[in-house]
């Protein structure tokens, strides 16, 4: 049974491991079951379901996990964890745990390894240094994934769901949007955790599209007009693009294509919608 999100178990596994918490890694532990259950509820997790936890801590979500799903791997980076784990852990015998770094598993040879390819469900109350480049690398590098169901800083959560004319809008909101369709489950306040993150947190849930909404012949060309678009956010979009080391664009075939679309040559980046980035990114690919 899992029982670790009663604060009192939480406290007394953390003292017999005599645990000390390490604020590099991020790590508020969840202590309270309703938001638990929220969140493996919203995950939507069936028996048939390969799930990865990124960040378990000391195992609290992981055996709610368990419970529900087929198998479990569990990414944790402290090392200090595994011999909690081994313990909260130990009448389960669906979960793995992989010491490492996030960033530097291969997920699709996991999920090939698993799941047989079949998209896997990401579940996870994320360390919040490195949300953005988790979400991002989950989405850029095309693992099959079905879902990521999260915990964030609200702010993060905020800026997942604007549109242009507000100041979170940036490349964050086009990549969720453009892959996945977000949709909140609850706002946390910061006295679920243990010890108490100074921000609020949300739980969001990511499904991904099989089919994005817009269409670009060239996904990561898109994504390179936009990140240089929001890099500079107060130049124009000609120059914006024409100053990115990535992009690699002559500065008369960005303004070529800005004329070409009726837009004044003033024009900045951060006021595109989605599918005007798609359709001036198509547009631009198009001259070269
Ligand atoms: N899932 C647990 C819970 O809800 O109580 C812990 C969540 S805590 C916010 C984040 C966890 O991610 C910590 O256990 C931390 O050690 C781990 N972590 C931090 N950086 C990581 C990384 N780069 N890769 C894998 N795990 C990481």
């Amino acid at each position: 049974m899992a029982y670790l999100g009663n604060p009192a178990y939480t406290m007394a596994v953390l003292e017999k491991h005599g645990f000390r918490f390490q604020k590099k890694y991020g790590q508020n532990f969840l202590i309270d079951t309703h938001i638990l259950e929220k969140i493996i509820g919203a995950a939507n997790i069936t028996k048939d379901d390969f799930v990865i936890e990124i960040g378990p801590g000391i195992g609290t979500m992981t055996q709610y996990l368990c419970e529900a799903a087929r198998e479990v791997v569990a990414v944790e980076i402290d090392t200090n964890l595994l011999p909690v784990l081994d313990d909260t852990l130990k009448d389960y015998d669906n979960v793995t745990v992989i010491n490492e770094d996030i960033l530097k598993v291969d997920i699709n040879a996991l999920v090939n390894e698993k799941n047989g390819g079949r998209p896997a469900k990401v579940v996870a109350n994320l360390p919040y240094y490195i949300t953005t480049p988790i979400i991002m690398g989950l989405f850029e590098s095309h693992v099959p994934i079905e879902s990521i169901t999260i915990m964030v800083q609200k702010e993060v959560a905020d800026r997942m769901q604007v549109g242009p004319g507000t100041k979170d809008y940036g490349a964050l909101s086009l990549a969720v949007q453009y892959y996945s369709k977000p949709e909140v489950i609850c706002t946390v306040s910061p006295a679920c955790f243990v010890p108490q993150p100074k921000v609020e947190s949300t739980v969001i849930k990511l499904t991904k599209y099989d089919k994005p909404p817009v269409e670009i012949s060239d996904e990561s060309f898109m994504f390179k007009v936009i990140r240089a678009s929001f890099n500079q956010r107060r130049k124009t979009l000609a120059n914006g693009l024409s100053n990115s080391g990535e992009l690699n664009v002559p500065k008369e075939n960005i303004i070529a294509t800005i004329e070409k679309l009726g837009y004044p040559a003033s024009v900045r980046g951060e006021t595109f919608t989605l599918e005007e980035f798609a359709a001036f990114s198509q547009a631009l690919l198009e001259t070269l």
